[in-house]
């Protein structure tokens, strides 16, 4: 990294990766701004719920697309906000575009529940989600059992972590807020968590749902993650769906909810209205 090899050596970096590190300095002071006029979006794509054929469930992705930079994808932003503070901002704002949604959705699609996306950091403070959620909730009418966390197994946290974690998600869960438990199989500890968070759902990564078809050990895996999870009560949903044999091979093997291109694409509020 640049500080192991002193200030002086910057210069020796290549091209690209002045490019990226510039890039990144760029995001990075143009974000507070970015948050403050409203230009990052939120955007929807839906979960098909197999037993109703219903999408009862549209997950909200975070969107920025800035003139000078174009877009920034959410896996380029998150990292740099969790760095400089701004995640627990974004996602309010997320929260609370999602809480409004759900409003707008509720006399005409009763059934309908929004999911948000969130980050380790945003639990690292012992009461800050709970506080920013409840009041959230109570400025917008929104129902607690309208809006469901995602959290990345991606993350790992401390163990001493841990605790505070899963006390400030059940106490949530009492409030009615329900947790989905993403990325499921790409993580470090897939099954510590199983055994240790309230979660209600767990969502199967896309990179099993890519070879499905096309690696034997992959279907297998993907065979026995569905199974595992039903036995333990959970939900399963799969993401990156993108073709009908997919589809059809998850549901044989007795899926919940499938997500992914083949389903739909991640919608602006405006257009699933319509
Ligand atoms: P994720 O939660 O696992 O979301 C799934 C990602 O896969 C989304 O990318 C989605 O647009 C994309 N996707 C959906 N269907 C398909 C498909 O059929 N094929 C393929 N190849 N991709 C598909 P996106 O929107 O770029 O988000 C990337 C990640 O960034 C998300 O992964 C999530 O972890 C994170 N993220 C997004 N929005 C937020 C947010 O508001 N807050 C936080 N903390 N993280 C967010
Ligand atoms: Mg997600
Ligand atoms: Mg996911
Ligand atoms: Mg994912």
């Amino acid at each position: 990294s640049i500080t192991e090899q002193g200030g002086g050596r910057i210069s020796s970096l290549s091209a690209q990766s002045h490019k990226v590190l510039n890039r990144r300095s760029i995001i990075d002071k143009k974000m507070l701004t970015a948050l403050d006029h409203k230009n990052l979006q939120v955007v929807y794509q839906p979960k098909l719920d197999i037993a109703s054929g219903k999408v009862l469930v549209y997950e909200a992705l975070v969107r920025w697309e800035d003139k000078e930079l174009g877009q920034i994808s959410p896996d380029e932003l998150i990292p740099i906000a969790e760095e400089n503070g701004l995640i627990n901002a974004i996602g309010a704002y997320v929260i609370e575009e999602a809480a409004k949604f759900a409003v707008t959705l509720m006399n005409e699609k009763p059934d309908i529940k929004i999911s948000v996306n969130t980050s380790v950091r945003e639990f690292s403070n012992s009461s800050e989600m709970k506080e920013k959620l409840t009041s959230i909730l109570r400025e917008t009418g929104c129902p607690a059992n309208k809006i469901q966390l995602e959290i990345t197994e991606k993350f790992a946290f401390q163990a001493e972590q841990e605790r505070a974690i899963i006390r400030q998600m059940k106490e949530l869960q009492d409030t009615g807020i329900r947790f989905i438990l993403d990325d499921f199989g790409t993580g470090y500890a897939s099954f510590r968590y199983m055994q240790n968070l309230p979660i209600s759902k767990v969502k199967i990564d896309k990179i099993f749902i890519q070879s499905l078809l096309t690696m034997p050990k992959t279907r297998q895996l993907v065979e026995g993650m569905i199974l595992f999870g039903k036995s333990m009560g959970l939900y399963v949903i799969a993401e990156g769906v993108e073709t009908e044999e997919q589809f059809v091979a998850l549901k044989e093997m007795g899926i919940d909810a499938v997500q992914g291109y083949y389903i739909g694409v991640p919608m602006k509020q405006s257009d699933i209205i319509q």
